[in-house]
């Protein structure tokens, strides 16, 4: 199985354990179809990526997708919706690098903030990733750190948890008030770190409830 294949299983997968954001996954599935089929460059494959989003989004995004737009005017719109399809684009053409050394608080290969961290096994306990918003790649960055604003004091560092998704914490920091989830695989060996990350949603919405920042938000804007 490809990435890709392997994305596409994982959010039909959690679209049935998760009916909350079912919808948001079955739109992510088609994107991701879209995506791991893209051949031709971002300009040329923007017209079937609206003919996708007019069939399949809902409103208003079916109705940004019926308004012609070039590929320039997209990367220089402030509108959030052009926004999302430039990004759906990028991404297509975005592959991650296998195996990158431990960096900073952005992706090494393209330079993209972390979308989400990774908790991977090792030894007894796990290892801590970023991923990567537009390639999806990871790097080993520390556990007791934060990558908004530096912050290394575990007390001001709390993580919190939800028991709808036991394998996802929100990693916050009091410091700067700035917040992003770790998809947590010593919990849940199955999980794919970009597609459990848009599942779990409505840990978002609680976090932006007690007033912290994501980090970086993910394809869909949220
Ligand atoms: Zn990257
Ligand atoms: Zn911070």
């Amino acid at each position: 199985m490809n990435r890709w294949e392997r994305r596409i299983e994982r959010a039909e997968e959690l679209a049935r354990e998760y009916p909350v954001s079912a919808e948001l996954l079955h739109f992510y599935r088609d994107i991701a179809k879209f995506q791991s089929g893209v051949k031709r460059s971002p300009a040329e494959s923007l017209e079937p990526l609206l003919q996708l989003i007019r069939r399949t989004a809902p409103d208003p995004m079916a109705q940004a997708a019926r308004l012609p737009v070039t590929w320039d005017e997209l990367l220089r719109s402030a509108d959030p919706l052009h926004s999302f399809f430039a990004r759906v684009l990028l991404q297509a053409f975005a592959e991650p690098v296998e195996g990158m050394a431990a960096g900073g608080t952005s992706c090494p290969a393209c330079e993209a903030r972390p979308v989400a961290a990774v908790l991977r096994p090792e030894g007894d306990g796990g290892k801590r990733f970023l991923l990567c918003s537009q390639c999806f790649g990871e790097w080993e960055f520390r556990r007791v750190l934060c990558p908004g604003c530096g912050e290394e004091d575990k007390d001001k560092l709390p993580v919190y948890t939800a028991e709808e998704f036991p394998h996802v914490r929100v990693e916050a920091c009091e410091t700067c008030r700035v917040y992003l989830k770790a998809i947590d695989l010593t919990k849940n060996g199955l999980a794919v770190p970009e597609v459990d990350e848009l599942a779990s949603v409505p840990l978002d919405l609680w976090a932006s409830e007690h007033g912290y920042a994501k980090l970086q938000v993910n394809l869909f804007g949220l």
